[in-house]
């Protein structure tokens, strides 16, 4: 453990230690007193109380409001924190965690790294079938993104087969942390498209462009749960339509027609996603005439439906994020008040709605607030009969309650 000691230190003001005690992974530039050593960005760094004894040990982010991303706490015991060893250790957790997903015939894509969730801060890494996508979001995990390239081709090409590792460090919170948007091959040359199965489905997955890192794995379990409420809805009647508002890759929407639907109208902005859509359906070799496609505002969409006077059976709304920042909550309440009210309006009764909120900042709580606000407007009664949450590839660590995001409701509107 030669050098720890000469780590930088950084020290907490008085009183502000309480939340690393906790074993809660950040720390704002609030709570700091002053650093001793020069660290440099991406850094291991002690983090030590107002009057000296070392509590946890993490990565400099000296941009960023969170200014130091802990993963280790107290004493350093061997092999000590941040080291080749260390990193084998917390990723082999991880993936371990992940045994029995990568062992499902049915299904070929999961994540396997959920940043501090996995107590790797920073770090994502998803699988679609034999390419691995790997992100790095904070400048800790940018300065050891080699390194755990490395490790991770170890550990998961003695699972399955591996044939390439894809960066999508594109995404635009790198900025808070000083960081340049990366993106390219890292090991292999991987296909732009990927075909995936999930739950026995096919999906083509754009690993380059795509959204996240090029799926929107988290939905998986809910798409499972869309596929068992309509197969249960036609044993009582005879056919289902579905409205699917922000289909993108329009994975709902084949969960639903392998179900049973007899048609699908998916909403989307993204006449490229709405294409996606398309081609994924003929890969399940389901019916494309049962579906029909618009592109445009979704907000401005619905209210056009609305005006046609038309209905569905059930609907699924499940927009981009609305609110990244507490700052942007009333703004992102009011959008999903609107969507969701527009949807009620849109659905039959006796129907089904479900609804979806990946915004963190927004609790449970408020968004059933918002829930209770929409169909107020919409003058529908309405029954929360289930609720819904991001996969168990997505876990959230109890000493990082930010990690859950995904909110879902399924409502039962009355006749
Ligand atoms: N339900 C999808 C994920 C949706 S992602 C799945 O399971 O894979 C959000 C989608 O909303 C994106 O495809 C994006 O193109 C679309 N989008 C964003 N803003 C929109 C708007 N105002 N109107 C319609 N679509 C929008």
């Amino acid at each position: 453990m030669t050098g720890l000691d000469r780590a930088p230190r950084v020290f907490l003001k008085s009183g502000r230690s309480r939340s690393i005690e906790r074993r809660h992974p950040w720390v704002f530039s609030g709570a700091i007193a002053r650093i001793e050593g020069n660290p440099a960005p991406g850094d291991l760094v002690q983090v030590c109380s107002f009057d000296g004894p070392c509590l946890a040990w993490g990565h400099y982010s000296p941009s960023s409001q969170i200014q130091v991303r802990l993963f280790a706490w107290g004493d350093s015991q061997p092999p000590g924190p941040d080291t080749t060893d260390f990193w084998f250790r917390r990723m082999q957790r991880a993936i371990g965690a992940r045994a029995e997903m990568l062992k499902d015939p049915d299904t070929n894509a999961c994540r396997l790294v959920f940043a501090e969730s996995d107590g790797i801060p920073g770090l994502i890494v998803d699988r679609y079938r034999d390419v691995l996508v790997l992100q790095c979001l904070t400048a800790g995990a940018a300065a050891r993104r080699d390194l755990f390239a490395e490790i991770l081709w170890d550990l998961v090409s003695k699972q399955i087969s591996v044939t390439a590792l894809y960066e999508r460090s594109d995404v635009d919170v790198r900025k808070r942390e000083g960081l340049e948007r990366v993106r390219g091959p890292v090991r292999g040359h991987p296909p732009e498209m990927v075909q995936i199965r999930e739950h026995g489905f096919a999906f083509w997955v754009n690993i380059v462009t795509g959204h996240k890192t090029g799926f929107y794995l988290d939905q998986a379990p809910n798409r499972s749960r869309l596929y068992d409420l309509i197969r249960a809805r036609l044993r009582t009647h005879e056919s289902v339509d579905v409205l699917n508002v922000f289909s993108y890759t329009g994975a709902f929407s084949v969960y639903a027609l392998a179900a049973g639907t007899s048609y699908v109208l998916n909403v989307d902005a993204s006449a490229d996603a709405l294409r996606l859509g398309r081609l994924n359906v003929g890969l399940n070799a389901l019916s494309l005439s049962a579906v029909e496609d618009m592109e445009g505002n979704a907000f401005q969409l619905l209210r056009d439906l609305r005006a046609q006077n038309r209905h569905f059976d059930v609907v699924v709304v499940d927009p981009p994020k609305f609110a990244t920042t507490r700052r942007d909550i009333q703004r992102a309440a009011r959008g999903y008040k609107d969507i969701n009210m527009l949807a009620l309006h849109l659905c039959r009764p006796g129907g089904l709605l479900l609804t979806f909120s990946c915004s963190g900042v927004i609790t449970e709580d408020l968004f059933q607030k918002i829930l209770f606000g929409a169909a107020l407007d919409a003058g529908r009664e309405v029954q929360i009969i289930g609720r819904m949450t991001q996969g168990p590839d997505h876990p959230v660590a109890l000493t990082f309650p930010e990690s859950f995001y995904l909110k879902g409701v399924i409502c039962r509107l009355l006749d």
